[in-house]
């Protein structure tokens, strides 16, 4: 593995950050998990669309730049070094942006991918139920055929991002006389539509991101099928894959947090201890791990390969790692760690508490880590199954 870049991949960087460094916001937006928030990343999208940057790895005609995965990890590298805004619409460009790729018509393609690459239509993910959690095949919410349309009735739950949301992407039951995996049909829902209900749920911080969302037959054009009706698992793992195992969380996300860390700790000269300086090197030498290890993953995609169960390896490795360095942080600044930002002697602190808060779901959220285990035992060591 040849791993120098390019002289049009150092171009490619070069252009993308100076792009950036002109054009993010010099001051944080306010958190998309509100509705100030939630507008005001909609607008930092449009601009990044409207100059080609949404979705670089996207063709041209869907709002991308016809580049390819290692380009797309390259301006993920200079998208978090220079402090870019999170992504609003991770679950439509990150996830299904890749499944539609994958298994959508051409029409459906043309119809929802450029409007996702603008965040004109943002995106929110419809598996969890109130009784279908780890259990996903558990699904009850069924979508029964009435002519050219399915009607939905049921609910949905913990849909990330739903209560800003324009359109929701889920699987259903639409045989109900199956079981488990059979049966189930992935469709993309307008949350607009006449018998849908939003109603937001407040997270640990207070803020109401969150939905759940309630069918009472709302009507879905069977247009919105995406694969074949009864095959939806199929579609949700390849979905599951792309967001375990290689886009919702790129490895840049994690470097930057190691910078982050490694400056907190010369700046609290935390270094006498050196536990503390073991765990704050570890944190580093991680984050440079998983970024190796994607860059192998991407290279393997580009010679035609898929992601698989190791995905759940993946996964598991990011949240984890992902949890120790907000923890790490919160042992180098000590009781200081729990000012609020506003507090007078806050300075230097930054948002470590909060990121922490967000670290805790790592493990639960894209499956809970006791189940990627389950995959690993069953689908990679092949052990017995539960
Ligand atoms: C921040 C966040 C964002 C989320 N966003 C979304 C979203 O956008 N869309 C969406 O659909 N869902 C979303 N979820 C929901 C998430 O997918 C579920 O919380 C998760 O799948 C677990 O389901 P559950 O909460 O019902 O827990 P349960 O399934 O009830 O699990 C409870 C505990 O039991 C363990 N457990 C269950 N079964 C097994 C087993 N067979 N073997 C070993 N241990 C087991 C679990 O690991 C867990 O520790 C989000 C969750 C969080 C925290």
């Amino acid at each position: 593995m040849d791993l120098r870049y390019t002289p049009e991949q150092d171009a490619f960087r070069a252009e993308a950050r100076a792009w950036l460094e002109a054009n993010v916001p010099a001051e944080p937006l306010p958190s998309f998990d509100t509705l100030e928030g939630s507008l005001a990343h909609r607008r930092w999208e449009a601009k990044l669309d409207a100059a080609g940057w949404a979705m670089v790895p996207w063709p041209v005609e869907y709002g991308g730049r016809g580049a390819n995965l290692l380009e797309w990890l390259i301006f993920e590298e200079e998208y978090y070094r220079t402090g870019a805004p999170r992504r609003i619409n991770q679950n439509g460009i990150f996830l299904l942006g890749p499944t539609l790729m994958e298994f959508g018509t051409p029409e459906q393609k043309a119809r929802f991918l450029p409007k996702m690459a603008s965040s004109e239509e943002v995106w929110a993910q419809g598996w969890s139920e109130p009784n279908a959690g780890s259990d996903m095949a558990a699904i009850q919410t069924t979508a029964l055929r009435d002519g050219d349309h399915f009607v939905l009735r049921g609910q949905k739950t913990w849909a990330s991002r739903g209560a800003f949301a324009d359109w929701l992407f889920g699987l259903f039951r639409t045989d109900p006389d199956s079981e488990r995996h059979k049966g189930l049909t992935f469709l993309l829902v307008p949350l607009d539509a006449p018998g849908v209900t939003v109603r937001p749920i407040a997270q640990l911080d207070g803020e109401t991101g969150f939905a759940e969302v309630f069918f009472d037959d709302a009507r879905v054009p069977v247009a919105n099928r995406l694969g074949p009706e009864g095959d939806g698992w199929k579609v949700a793992m390849a979905t599951a894959g792309f967001e375990r195992g290689l886009m919702l969380r790129s490895p840049a996300r994690f470097q930057e947090t190691a910078r982050r860390l490694v400056a907190l700790y010369r700046e609290n000269q935390a270094g006498a201890d050196a536990l503390l300086r073991e765990a704050v090197a570890r944190c580093w030498v991680e984050s440079e791990a998983y970024t190796l290890e994607t860059y192998r993953t991407v290279s393997r995609l580009l010679a035609g390969g898929k992601i698989g169960a190791e995905a759940s390896l993946n996964k598991i490795f990011w949240s984890e790692l992902d949890l120790r360095m907000h923890e790490t942080a919160l042992r180098i600044l000590g009781p200081r760690a729990e000012l609020l930002p506003e507090a007078p002697a806050a300075r230097g602190v930054g948002d470590w508490l909060d990121g922490h808060l967000f670290a805790l779901s790592g493990p639960i959220y894209a499956g809970t880590n006791e189940i990627q285990r389950n995959v690993i035992a069953e689908r990679i060591l092949g052990l017995p199954r539960e």
